[in-house]
């Protein structure tokens, strides 16, 4: 699956919005955010109009989109499965993309972002109920037990992201053993349990055009 492999603190600093996208680095002051707020290009630092409500259903969209290293493609298609189950699509579509293999090996610690969880499932590092699955899109369900496979357990890489889980937290539906560095699926992602500043009825009502 495609993925965007630009510069990833021009997105923060589009998004007007820290999306740590870069690990470790998004903490230091080494952030291009902390440094340089407005958006990138040219005419980043001209002061903005008035938004319009397409621009700021659309700029919703792109933060999601960007947050989860998702391209329009996948992310619509997404939203199209959302809309099709029970209850609030924008909630069944942030819900889908917390699911999602890379964004829980990177919510669980064992990564300092999505983009090097995404490279640990890619690589062939991470096993779902004891079988290899390589596919960052790969959707996670009750009682799935993630772990490394044996010679992936001593990678530096995870070790140094284990040790930022206190600062990072993990959410309640996941339990993670990191002597084992395994983890357990609890229970699905509620609403709450998604800790991003979006609102999802914003990227409904752009599809709803
Ligand atoms: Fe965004 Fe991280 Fe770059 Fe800061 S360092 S601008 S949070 S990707």
């Amino acid at each position: 699956m495609a993925r965007y492999i630009g510069a990833a603190c021009r997105l923060c600093r589009r998004e007007n919005l820290k999306l740590f996208l870069k690990g470790d680095r998004c903490y230091t002051d080494k952030c291009a955010f902390e440094r340089r707020s407005y958006a990138p290009g040219q005419h980043g630092q001209k002061r903005a109009g008035k938004y319009s409500d397409y621009r700021i259903q659309l700029r919703e969209k792109q933060k999601v989109k960007r947050i989860y290293g998702v391209l329009e493609r996948q992310f619509r298609t997404y939203y199209e499965k959302a809309e099709k189950q029970k209850g609030m699509t924008g909630t069944n579509l942030l819900v889908t993309l917390e699911r999602r293999l890379d964004n829980v090996v990177y919510r669980a610690g064992f990564a300092s972002s999505r983009n090097q969880a995404r490279q640990l499932v890619r690589h062939g590092h991470i096993s779902v109920n004891g079988h290899k699955v390589d596919i960052p899109s790969y959707l996670v369900k009750t009682g799935d037990l993630l772990s490394l496979r044996e010679k992936s357990k001593d990678l530096p890489v995870i070790k140094e992201s284990l040790e930022t889980i206190v600062r990072r937290g993990v959410p309640k539906w996941l339990e993670v053993d990191t002597d084992k560095k395994e983890i357990r699926v609890k229970a699905m992602p509620s609403r709450e349990d998604i800790t991003i500043p979006v609102q999802e009825n914003l990227i409904v009502e752009l599809y709803s055009k």
